[in-house]
């Protein structure tokens, strides 16, 4: 069956054939490439359809290669509108858009509903199990080889093994969990509304609670708030005082990965709706119909009743990255380690890329300070200007891309001294201050810190590994990826560079918050609607950002709709 519906899938430079001596499973057939190929198109397996994913498949030239994409779910979703799906702001099928349909009009690209079971990157090959519901688990597995793997399955919801979470709370990941809870919460109203329950009983139904006060925590509670005050209100009036809606934060503040200005307000805003937000606070299990926390402060237990519990409080590794992680020796990392063109670390022709990866530069950085140290032999606290060059060939020899970073724009304090003649002159002691060099460093350290795990960086790294990709040309010559150029050692491709370019907070009641580029904070009615452009602009197809307007639209008519489907 398995041969039959994917050889459909193969034609031109590739054939499929079932490998007998294939270890993985006993059924398992391999997608191979053709053994002897006139002109061979390299394969690269794209494993997941998020926003990596489909990022470096919108970018990459298809013509160059036989691209073949692997993952459980045929769509990509739009996330940041995920909370709105909860509340029926936005339909689930609005931010939703079929990975068919988006490479409809690439050539050689092929794609495969299944998920990524083991990643075997000594052979190159990734044993694959479809999703459909009535193949048998593992009777249908099957093996795809590649020449380049980008890895972009994303991550999982991190219980930290907090016991009742699984079995208790809703979490806001997928587009399921999205739809689950804006029908729990229909559901609590419905219950809450049946004639014989006590005060209690009605107020434990109606008590919602959101573990976890980052954004994802923050904005659905704002968009409860909004549906719970805008439309339920109207249809159970008499339900209005049973209704609670918490925040539970075990930092001091909520947002705080935001501007403490944009945490202030969002704090403020919340109290003055009557989101009740709870720092300080780190739950220890989840119960039916309690949540036990312990409050940081005072070291006490309490007790909060829910109705409904939405776990928002993180990320975890997902099982297939754990896996391999161990296979290559990274066991003890949350994420995949690559280097900064996003090189898997220890593997060949393997990336990844999006929140299953993380890149190492920290060490670079702290040696660059040490070298430094080093170099100032009589701890004055000054090099000489032998000394200062003497530590920065020493430098450039061990990273040869260190020049790169220091031309970056946010490390003009770090050219500054570089760059000060005085530097350059020989003899006399300067000059360079080695711990103005390395608070300068520093600055650049926090800038290159584990990148945030968001859709934005997941989308910029899929654009850059396309378009070193597309420079076909280059990689034949060394197809590992990207080039060293004989000579002076340093590579040809640029790493890659995040381009920060702010985040927004929507919090509900018309408002929102956001961190610009350039310290520039904005809050209020004003930010709400730069908000409402910048999403609908950033939709994947025109299809979806049609939808979104729509649904903004029909919300402000007709509001939203709270039937139980
Ligand atoms: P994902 O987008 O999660 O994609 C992973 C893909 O891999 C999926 O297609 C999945 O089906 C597939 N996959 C999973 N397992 C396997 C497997 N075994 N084999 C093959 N494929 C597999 N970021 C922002 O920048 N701004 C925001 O406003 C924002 N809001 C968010 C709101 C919510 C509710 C959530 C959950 C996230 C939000 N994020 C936001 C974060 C952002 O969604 C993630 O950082 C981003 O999705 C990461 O992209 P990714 O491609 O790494 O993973």
């Amino acid at each position: 069956l398995a041969i039959t519906a994917m050889s459909g899938y193969f034609g031109g430079s590739c054939v499929l054939y079932a490998d007998a001596s294939s270890n993985a499973s006993p059924t398992a057939v391999t997608i191979k490439e053709c053994s002897n190929p006139v002109d061979r198109k390299k394969r690269i397996l794209v494993l997941g359809s998020g926003w990596a994913g489909v990022s470096f498949l919108k970018s990459l030239d298809c013509t160059l290669y036989d691209v073949h994409i692997i993952s459980p779910r045929n769509f990509f979703v739009f996330t940041p509108l995920l909370p709105s799906v909860t509340a029926g702001t936005v339909e689930a099928r609005s931010i939703t858009e079929s990975i068919r349909k988006i490479v409809l009009k690439k050539q050689n690209v092929k794609y495969s509903q299944a998920n990524c079971m083991n990643i075997d990157s000594v052979n190159r090959k990734v044993l694959c199990r479809p999703v459909a519901d009535y193949l048998e688990p593992g009777k249908n597995d099957f093996e795809v080889e590649y020449d380049y793997l980008v890895i972009a399955v994303g991550a999982q919801a991190n219980t930290f093994n907090t016991p009742g979470v699984e079995k208790y709370c809703h979490f806001l990941k997928e587009i399921e969990d999205a739809e689950k809870i804006r029908e729990s919460i229909v559901d609590c109203f419905e219950l809450a509304a049946l004639p014989y329950l006590t005060k209690e009983e009605r107020s434990q139904l109606l008590h919602f609670v959101t573990v976890g006060g980052g954004p994802t925590g923050v904005e659905f509670a704002a968009e409860l708030h909004d549906l719970v005050y805008e439309d339920l209100c109207k249809l159970y009036p008499d339900l209005m005082p049973f209704v609670n809606i918490v925040v539970i934060q075990s930092g001091d503040h909520i947002l705080n990965t935001f501007d403490q200005r944009i945490s202030h307000f969002a704090e403020q805003k919340f109290q003055r709706d009557g989101i009740e937000v709870k720092t300080g606070c780190r739950v220890l299990e989840i119960q039916q119909n309690a949540i036990i926390m312990k409050e940081k402060s005072t070291g006490k237990k309490v007790e909060v009743p829910h109705g409904m519990v939405v776990w928002s409080t993180g990320i975890g590794t997902r099982p297939v990255i754990a896996q391999f992680m161990n296979q290559i020796g990274q066991h003890d990392r949350r994420a995949l380690v690559t280097d900064e063109w996003l090189r898997v670390k220890g593997c060949e022709n393997v990336y990844a890329l999006g929140d299953c990866a993380t890149i190492e530069q920290r060490k670079l950085l702290e040696d660059v300070a040490y070298i430094f140290t080093l170099a100032d032999k009589d701890n004055s606290g000054n090099l000489t200007a032998t000394e200062f060059k003497e530590a920065l060939d020493s430098i450039r020899e061990r990273y040869p891309q260190i020049d790169l970073y220091l031309k970056r724009q946010h490390m003009k304090d770090v050219m500054k001294i570089l760059d000060d003649p005085q530097t350059y002159g020989e003899g006399e002691r300067i000059l360079l201050d080695v711990e103005q060099f390395k608070k300068a460093l520093s600055k650049v350290d926090a800038q290159m810190k584990a990148l945030p795990a968001t859709a934005q960086v997941a989308a910029q790294q899929g654009e850059y590994l396309s378009r070193c990709f597309n420079r076909r040309k280059k990689c034949e010559v060394e197809p590992e990826g990207p080039l060293r150029v004989r000579g002076d050692g340093r590579h040809q491709f640029h790493p890659f560079v995040y381009k920060h370019l702010g985040q927004f907070a929507p919090l509900g009641g018309e408002q929102a918050a956001a961190e610009l580029p350039g310290d520039w904070v904005s809050v209020g009615r004003s930010t709400q609607w730069l908000w409402y452009s910048v999403y609908a602009s950033k939709q994947v197809s025109w299809r979806t950002r049609a939808l979104v307007i729509f649904d903004w639209s029909k919300r402000f008519i007709f509001g939203r709709d709270s039937s139980r489907m």
